[in-house]
């Protein structure tokens, strides 16, 4: 049991409600907020902590503050204002944002909160819904080591992998591009499957073959036979979340004057199924924009044969 130290937890979503789970069963006491106050009832009798009524309310009772929010942007609404986190964090205390963000921003972040004496860490993960259920998590932790020392005891309660990129920011970074190589593989593992079919091939038979061969990676493992032949579209990563990603790890780009005309690309495609499927879709319905593109529908019955 981890008697002392008291825990705070904002954004109970698609991950932040089994990551919470992760955290009450290792033994934090927790206190828990999300704006949707149903949300926070729920989640907060389900885990046994206690539900906030606001941000500050969250943050008046903990040692480490940790945030699982849609964006950069929404984490700095959280912490700022009358009832915002900030208001209620004592000195020495520690915000662990566990978001995929902005490195601008929360460098930027981390100046301010420094002022009134607290500290910030990156620890965006990847490994979604499923991985955030078992506590195998891969999280990416980025600020200065005493503070990451400091959170790493919480971190292992939510993952497996906890990996030390560097100075505050460069998690975010570092989440951002690897959503930049996922979605790309998502994209093209999707293309090849609507040519093959095209050609006669049997998309179910084709990620089977790409799996045992070089051309196999996450979205060939994971979510092609699951998610998109089997028609569920229901990963638990929203679109909209997959569109911000790119447009985080396109701004890495241009802020490194490096140029990339394939993540560009890659960028514009997802960034282009969003505008045709409309806001709210799971990140796998981007296969029916390349649908659309093709012209063609990948078979498969629900079980994705
Ligand atoms: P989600 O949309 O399911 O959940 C976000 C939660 O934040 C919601 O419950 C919402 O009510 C709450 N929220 C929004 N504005 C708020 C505010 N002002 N105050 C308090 N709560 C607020 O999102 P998610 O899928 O859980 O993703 C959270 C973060 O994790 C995102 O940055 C995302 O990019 C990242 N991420 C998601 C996955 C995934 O598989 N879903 C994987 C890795 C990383």
């Amino acid at each position: 049991m981890q008697e002392t130290l008291r825990i705070g937890f904002i954004g109970l979503g698609a991950m932040g409600e089994p990551m919470v789970a992760r955290l009450a069963a290792a033994g934090y006491g927790l206190a828990v907020y999300d704006a949707d106050v149903a949300r926070t009832a729920r989640v907060a009798a389900a885990v046994g902590a206690r539900a906030a009524a606001t941000p500050k309310d969250v943050a008046s009772t903990s040692d480490i503050l940790v945030t699982m929010l849609p964006s950069s942007a929404i984490v700095e609404k959280v912490l700022d204002g009358d009832d915002g986190a900030l208001a209620g964090l004592a000195e020495g205390a520690l915000i662990v944002d566990m978001s995929s963000g902005v490195p601008d921003v929360t460098r930027a972040l981390a100046g301010k909160v420094a002022e009134r004496r607290i500290a910030m860490i990156d620890a965006p993960v990847s490994g979604g819904v499923s991985r955030a259920r078992t506590g195998e998590l891969a999280i990416m932790a980025g600020g200065d080591a005493a503070s990451v020392d400091r959170a790493e005891p919480v971190l292992k309660a939510m993952g497996t992998s906890i990996v030390r990129t560097g100075p505050i920011g460069s998690a975010h970074a570092m989440k951002a591009l690897n959503n930049l190589v996922s979605a790309g593989g998502f994209l093209i593992g999707i293309e090849a499957l609507l040519i093959g079919q095209k050609f006669g091939l049997d998309p179910a038979l084709m990620v089977d073959v790409l799996n045992v061969s070089t051309g196999m990676n996450n979205s060939t493992q994971k979510k092609f036979k699951q998610f998109v032949l089997s028609r569920k579209f229901d990963a638990g990563f929203g679109l909209d979340l997959m569109v911000k990603d790119l447009g985080i790890a396109l701004g890495v780009a241009n802020a490194t004057s490096t140029p990339a005309p394939f993540s560009s690309l890659c960028r514009d495609m997802w960034a282009s199924a969003q505008k045709v499927l409309g806001s709210g879709q799971d990140h796998t319905a981007v296969a029916k924009f390349s649908e659309l593109v093709a012209g063609s529908t990948l078979g498969g019955d629900e079980n994705g044969k």
